[in-house]
């Protein structure tokens, strides 16, 4: 057992080797518990880990790399890049990294860059057309590597950043979901760090010292819709802890009959003596109140008073479902 508890004698070399510690723990469980949850990795799977160069898909890669080990059940991972062929890509950056950890990769070379420059006017945005040619090859790569799964880097923060670019510009309540099937329904798509936050995973790409490539070598602007959320949000998370989270937990956690979505609740057919809806219940007449909107999170979870500590729970890994708390 690791014992990563902090003590005053602690040098700050000691410290940040300990909080380390307890990030990488931390993280993994939360992939584990997403995994668990949405049951996005079985036995026999392929998972192809896309792989761009950013400190998500790195981690993505690291950490389903060690659940491997401890996993009681057998899947395979293959990473994938897709070398876009953007001006300053650095070719050898990727191959050296993955070898060195001695994962089976491929690097797919594809010049999306220059379709996107030929066909996309000059200063409209070219994020639209480069993910569709990018998602068409890779569902492509999937099927030639028989991967049963595709795993992608998406986090938490990026969820929630979804949900309200749909709600503010799409008039839809909608996120990206931690598992999904293609249009075509042969691929399963899924986000194993649903549960993470990015900045956990900054702090472990720093940690990790992550080969990072930069992520503006297209030239696009950034896209300044999400920009805005991303702003709002962080203003949030800066004033109310405890907000990004509870924002995420409200996904995992929707009431139809106090939405007014008739396609997913029977208004229509609401009479009296009718079987009582889901857990919302008779609100008509109240003011909404809450206990805690704003709970914080603990970075130190040993700080966290016991009541507000999550609950670490990873039947993937049997070393920590057993208890032994490694
Ligand atoms: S930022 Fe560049 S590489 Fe990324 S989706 Fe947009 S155009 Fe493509």
């Amino acid at each position: 057992m690791t014992d990563t508890s902090l003590s005053a004698a602690d040098t700050p070399a000691q410290k940040a080797g300990r909080n380390a510690l307890k990030l990488a723990k931390r993280l993994r469980h939360e992939v584990g518990d997403a995994i668990n949850d949405f049951n996005m990795i079985e036995p026999g799977d392929r998972v192809m880990v896309c792989l761009s160069g950013g400190k998500d898909s790195y981690a993505l890669l690291d950490i389903l790399l060690g659940l491997q080990k401890s996993a009681p059940i057998d899947f395979s991972l293959v990473a994938v890049n897709l070398d876009q062929k953007q001006p300053g890509f650095p070719e050898d950056v990727l191959p050296r990294y993955l070898a060195s950890l001695g994962v089976e990769y491929r690097i797919i070379e594809e010049d999306t860059y220059s379709i996107v420059k030929r066909l996309v006017p000059e200063g409209k945005t070219t994020c639209s057309l480069c993910s569709r040619l990018r998602r068409g090859i890779l569902y492509r790569v999937a099927d030639e590597l028989g991967a049963t799964k595709i795993a992608l880097g998406h986090h938490r923060d990026d969820i929630v950043h979804t949900l309200f670019l749909n709600m503010f510009y799409g008039s839809k309540l909608k996120a990206m979901p931690p598992k999904l099937i293609s249009d075509d329904r042969r691929h399963i798509v899924i986000r194993p760090l649903a549960y993470c936050r990015e900045k956990d995973l900054i702090r472990y790409a720093e940690q990790k010292a992550f080969p990072i490539i930069p992520c503006n070598l297209c030239g696009s602007q950034p896209n300044l819709q999400r920009q805005v959320i991303r702003d709002m949000i962080n203003d949030w998370d800066r004033r109310f802890p405890g907000r990004i989270e509870n924002m995420f937990r409200s996904l995992r956690n929707v009431v139809p009959s106090h939405l007014a979505d008739t396609r997913l609740y029977d208004f229509a057919g609401l009479r009296v003596g009718a079987a009582l809806p889901d857990e919302g219940g008779d609100t008509a007449f109240d003011s909404e109140t809450f206990s805690d909107p704003t709970a914080p999170v603990f970075d130190d979870e040993e700080a966290a008073p016991a009541t507000v500590r999550r609950p670490v729970i990873n039947i993937l890994d049997t070393r920590v479902a057993g208890g032994c708390g490694e």
